[in-house]
């Protein structure tokens, strides 16, 4: 049979413990320097991005339009080669509204990320993206918006020379 232990030995460390060099301390940073490769399929959508154009992959074998694009289906488990672009407009699969910032501070303006299930690419395929130039309030699921690129020169091949996606008005492409 165990016995319960009611008393644990040593004492517990208080901050002041920490403050009076009562308990050694080391301190130091870290000199994390990391190159990251996005990987082919990955690659190819973020130079393209440069160009102004979405970059999907196509499994030949269901026929799926992915975006991002992937060099393998998950659903056939078969390797993926095919290309092709989507378009840029699409609609709001699912939104949420942040007042909260980055370094966790509260602000006024809230950002809304969204997924954005983009034209061209099959069902629930979408991309996580910003939608701007429009209340947050008025922001509806469903909801037709279109990307706002940055202008050519400032692109670098970052998901970010989409500046964010804005709502298309009715009747609008
Ligand atoms: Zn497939």
């Amino acid at each position: 049979m165990s016995e319960k232990i009611k008393e644990y030995p040593g004492h517990r460390i208080k901050t002041a413990d920490l403050r009076a060099g009562l308990v050694p301390l080391i301190r130091y940073k870290p000199e994390a320097k990391f190159a990251f490769s996005a990987g082919a399929a990955m690659s190819r959508f973020l130079e393209e991005l440069k160009n102004g154009r979405i970059l999907a992959s196509v499994c030949k074998k269901c026929g799926r339009i992915m975006v991002p694009p992937r060099t393998f289906c998950e659903i056939c488990f078969k390797p993926v080669d095919d290309y092709t672009y989507v378009k840029d407009t699409g609609k709001i699969n699912t939104y949420s509204v942040s007042f909260i910032a980055a370094d966790a501070s509260r602000v006024k303006e809230p950002t809304i990320v969204a997924v954005i299930e983009l034209d061209g690419a099959s069902p629930g395929m979408g991309i996580l993206h910003k939608i701007g130039e429009i209340d947050w309030k008025e922001v509806k699921f469903g909801m037709r918006v279109k990307a706002v690129w940055k202008p050519p020169e400032q692109r670098e091949g970052a998901i970010t020379d989409i500046k964010y996606f804005k709502p298309l008005k009715e009747g609008e492409e």
